[in-house]
């Protein structure tokens, strides 16, 4: 059996982002929040566009104002007013200057603006009473970036401030990646969806709706394909209806060793190459890897046979599937999963044999985090008190105790 960090390791360098030159749209300024750039961008303006003013003021010569004090002050005729929006007329001359505003260009012959605070107006004439230095509060064409200079590059995830940066860029046509395609089924004779009566013995497929939840959170479309009967020829008619389409395939359930449990061997026979059949990870222990590739699509398709239990679906789903996705949607960081350290407020024990995952909320107090264990049982079946989930503490192969208040790992999911 592969150890986690195997399986990860096969999981993540069986995956190719996808390729920008076949896989990008362009989408309007607004509807990239939440994409990935594709190309990256440039501007031909600068930034700032030109000499500007920082302050409420005045803009002047220095050298007029250099040796002025609270008793020798320099007085100045305000030839223009400048607010902010409007191109200066006039060029400032020895013993001028100009009223000017936040933002405002600077006028042609001024160097320095002198906050108001240090001035006193009087009718047409400004007196300033300290020595400002030299540029002070210009803020100057290009100093934050110079045309041509690269903004922002491929594969980052655009939120507020990237879309702050393209609007200001007047970019509004937007190259980002297309988003994966990820086919999700639910397999087992048991499953009902939630809206039908249950008859004993059967149970509602929760799985399909909450991994359709976290493959769209991901960034990724989810096609749900239903659920699909314990029967070999329905369960190879759909997973090869998904290869169709889909850039990966997730399925739950019939991974396992029983009798009824036929995912791995259809793959196998529609040609595709298992690569992983179980992980000592708990909960989550069956959970198969499988990669198809066709000389139809560059990128082999990805299938990831989750466990049906639903904590484990969960859990396996936080851990390699998450990653997958984000790797697969052209994001070049980030994707890795995210652990942080807490102190845990419970016991947490395991029998040592594979990587244990303990489902629980992750807090911050006064500045350090700290895990709280769900109440009620941490069965692999008891999906209940997963809501509110939003950390899994990891005790490692070989740990048996991690005591309350020490510290352990946890991932952070949600
Ligand atoms: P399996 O891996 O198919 O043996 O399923 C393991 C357990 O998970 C069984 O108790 C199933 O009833 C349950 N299970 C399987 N699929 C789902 C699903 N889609 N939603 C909720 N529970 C499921
Ligand atoms: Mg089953």
């Amino acid at each position: 059996m592969l150890s986690v960090q195997q399986a990860e390791q096969i999981i993540l360098t069986s995956i190719q982002p996808l390729d920008p030159q076949r896989n990008t749209e362009i989408v309007y300024l607004l509807a990239a929040s939440g994409r990935i750039l594709a190309q990256e961008i440039t501007s031909q303006l600068d930034f700032p566009h030109w000499d500007n003013s920082a302050m409420d003021g005045y803009a002047v010569r220095h050298a007029d104002v250099a040796e002025s004090n609270a008793e020798n002050p320099a007085t100045l005729e305000i030839i223009e007013e400048i607010p902010a929006g409007k191109a200066p007329q006039k060029t400032i001359q020895p013993g001028q200057a100009a009223r000017i505003f936040t933002g405002a260009m600077m006028p042609a012959g001024a160097d320095t603006v002198v906050m108001q605070e240090v001035t006193q107006r009087s009718g047409n004439s400004v007196t300033i009473l300290n020595a400002p230095a030299p540029q002070s509060f210009v803020r100057h064409k290009g100093s934050f970036s110079p045309a041509g200079t690269p903004l922002l590059s491929p594969g980052i995830s655009i939120g507020a401030t990237e879309i702050a940066v393209l609007a200001s860029a007047q970019c509004t046509q937007i190259p980002v990646y297309r988003r994966p395609v990820v086919a999700i089924l639910s397999t087992g004779d048991e499953l009902v969806t939630p809206d039908r009566p249950l008859k004993p013995g059967q149970l509602v497929d929760s799985n399909q709706y909450a991994l359709a939840t976290l493959v769209r959170q991901t960034g990724a479309i989810p096609q749900m394909l239903g659920i699909i009967p314990d029967d070999p020829q329905q369960l190879q008619n759909a997973i090869s209806q998904a290869l169709e389409f889909a850039d990966m395939v997730i399925s739950s359930g019939g991974v396992s060793v029983g009798e009824y449990d036929f995912v791995d061997q259809i793959l196998s026979s529609l040609g595709g190459e298992i690569q992983i059949r179980a992980i000592a990870v708990k909960p989550g222990k069956p959970l198969t890897f499988a990669t198809f590739s066709s000389s139809s699509r560059q990128a082999p398709i990805i299938y990831f046979g989750l466990p049906g239990n639903p904590v484990s679906s969960l859990v396996t789903f936080w851990r390699f599937v998450q990653p997958a996705i984000k790797k697969l949607s052209g994001i070049s960081d980030f994707w890795q999963p995210m652990f942080v350290q807490a102190k845990t407020q419970h016991s947490l024990k395991s029998d040592g044999k594979r990587e244990s995952y303990f489902w629980g909320k992750l807090h911050l107090v006064n500045g350090e985090y700290e895990f709280t264990l769900a109440g009620g049982s941490q069965s692999s079946g008891n999906l209940i008190n997963l809501a509110q989930t939003n950390g899994l503490a990891v005790l490692p192969v070989g740990k048996t105790l991690i005591n309350a208040r020490d510290l352990v790992q946890v991932l952070q999911v949600r």
